[in-house]
């Protein structure tokens, strides 16, 4: 079997030709031969790309705030001969001519998941649901990443917020035990992929021994990026196996949230992973995030939602970019994302189409891109209630500036322009909502 048939990609760059297949089929070498600094990449590409377009990338990632670690799975998928408009590069290596200044509206930590934390390392925001951060570390890290204010080294430009390792879970498992209203915990970080397999039944087994907890979610992007971590890491794959057995037994749900942007990433090794899982009974939804450039056409959204269903991965969401600082080039507007949601409705079963998303900045949690109920055109302004969170408050996402016109992108950047823009439309408060 060579490298293309593991990757289903018949150009693969060949970056990795010479590596013995069984080498590269394992995930502990794929851990040691990541590329985590631009002078490693260098020497990997150079023949592979023009100097113009690496010195492209070593602009970008002096500029950006998130680190980089790509292993060389994704490496291989990366079409380098055509790397300015390839869409897996897009995902992990900024090209400085592709940046755009943020919208003023942006932040760090746009879901102000820092301001909903009832202990370390836990979010709790919806009353039945708590998000618990676990690591902060990933197998690749993303340039979008909702959560780039903990994951990932420290870069020149952003210092990380520091997240637990396994003896700093302990206030989280005490407030998650002595809160009964809490069914549904998703556990995150950073990706369990980083986790040792012992921490995984450690914790695993802590949620399950909670009679209130129903659902357990292991977030890990490792099924997209390094798939051959269920092949070939036994005590990391059995460990969930075993957690996700004893749940069944105790008629709880232990399942696997995953993250595929690109039809291309559903590769011949992915299916393998897949049918490892599936035997085991782990199911395993996707959470796909909407990128400008990498899939914000409904061509490509259809296939990636065809490719998902047929290896079993349900196409569970197309979440919109965050609005978190360095991600303007990612963003696309609402009504864009409305666009493509009409386009991809019907081009398969409805179980097996993607719920569009946006993640309420402020921290209103996930609504259905179409229910807003205040619109702006002018200014690219949406508003969503969000009962459950707060009854009180409209939350506000902001349509990328490129997308309006000149005018209100120069009132936008003029100094002062963000308070007067929400002085003029009153959403310097929060809008009172009549009551129900
Ligand atoms: S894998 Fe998830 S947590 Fe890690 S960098 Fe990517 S988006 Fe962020």
């Amino acid at each position: 079997m060579s490298l293309n048939d593991v990757l289903g990609f018949e150009n693969s760059s060949g970056l990795y030709a010479s590596t013995p297949k069984e080498d590269f089929l394992n995930h502990a070498w794929q851990d040691k031969n990541s590329i985590i600094r631009i002078e490693q990449l260098e020497a990997v590409v150079r023949d592979k790309i023009a100097p113009a377009a690496l010195s492209e990338i070593r602009d970008g990632l002096k500029k950006v705030g998130m680190s980089i670690r790509l292993n060389p799975y994704i490496m291989e998928l990366i079409d380098w001969r055509n790397v300015e408009t390839d869409p897996i590069r897009r995902q992990f290596l900024p090209m400085i001519s592709e940046l755009e200044a943020d919208h003023p509206c942006m932040s760090v930590d746009s879901l102000e998941e820092r301001n909903t934390s009832p202990a370390p390392n836990l979010v709790h925001r919806y009353p039945d649901k708590v998000l618990f951060l676990v690591t902060s570390v990933c197998p690749v890290y993303c340039q979008y990443c909702t959560r780039s204010y903990a994951v990932g080294q420290d870069t020149p430009s952003l210092q990380k917020d520091n997240v637990t390792s396994a003896n700093g879970w302990a206030a989280a498992l005490d407030y998650i035990r002595s809160t009964p209203t809490i069914e549904d915990v998703v556990v995150s970080g950073g990706d369990i992929a980083r986790l040792k397999p012992q921490n995984i039944k450690v914790l695993g087994n802590a949620l399950l021994d909670i009679e209130h907890v129903r659902r357990i979610r292991f977030a890990t992007k490792s099924v997209s990026v390094q798939p051959m971590k269920f092949l070939s890491d036994d005590a990391w794959f059995s460990a969930i196996a075993e957690v996700a057995k004893r749940g069944r037994d105790m008629f709880k749900s232990v399942f696997v949230h995953t993250h595929f942007n690109h039809p291309r990433e559903v590769t011949p090794l992915v299916e393998k992973a897949m049918r490892r899982l599936f035997a085991e009974s782990i199911y395993v939804r996707n959470q796909a995030v909407l990128l400008r450039g990498v899939n914000d056409d409904s061509k490509t959204l259809i296939e990636l939602t065809k490719k998902l269903g047929r290896v079993n991965i349900q196409p569970y969401y197309v979440y919109s970019c965050d609005m978190v600082m360095g991600t303007e080039h990612f963003r696309v507007s609402i009504e864009e994302m409305q666009h493509l949601e009409r386009e991809v409705r019907g081009a398969t079963a409805g179980f097996n189409t993607p719920l569009f998303i946006v993640d309420a900045p402020g921290g209103g949690g996930k609504r259905d891109v179409h229910s807003y109920e205040y619109r702006n055109d002018k200014y690219g302004v949406t508003g969503y209630r969000s009962p459950s969170v707060d009854r009180n408050r409209m939350y506000f996402h902001f349509d990328p500036l490129r997308t309006l016109d000149a005018e209100a992108r120069a009132e936008w950047r003029a100094p002062g322009g963000r308070e007067a823009i929400l002085e003029r439309l009153r959403l310097a408060k929060p809008i009172p909502v009549a009551a129900e």
